[in-house]
């Protein structure tokens, strides 16, 4: 990881909880290229394993995780969809 991610996870970055382990807090902030990143395994194992459109910011999108879907979702105030990349499948983040 180099100096600028390095500052943007410790000063911007977003702590969400883990969906399957609620002991569990991974942290998602801003690459160098403008995309999210995420310190949970299937991020850094398989770079996400979903592409994530969020409603109406098409520009947005990327391949990632669920903490990152959720990171968008919320910062944008948009539904969010995400697509398993191995199976095709569709799901719907909503914002609170
Ligand atoms: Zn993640």
């Amino acid at each position: 990881m180099d100096e600028i991610e390095k500052v943007n996870k410790a000063l911007f970055g977003r702590k969400v909880r883990s969906f399957t382990d609620k002991g569990r807090t991974y942290t998602v902030y801003l690459g160098k290229d403008g995309k999210y990143k995420c310190t949970c395994p299937d991020f850094i194992f398989r770079k996400g394993s979903y592409n994530i459109f969020p409603e109406k910011h098409p520009e947005k999108a990327q391949r990632g995780c669920k903490h990152i879907a959720k990171v968008l979702g919320d910062t944008l105030g948009v539904k969010t969809i995400l697509v398993r990349r191995s199976t095709g499948m569709g799901y719907v983040y909503r914002p609170r």
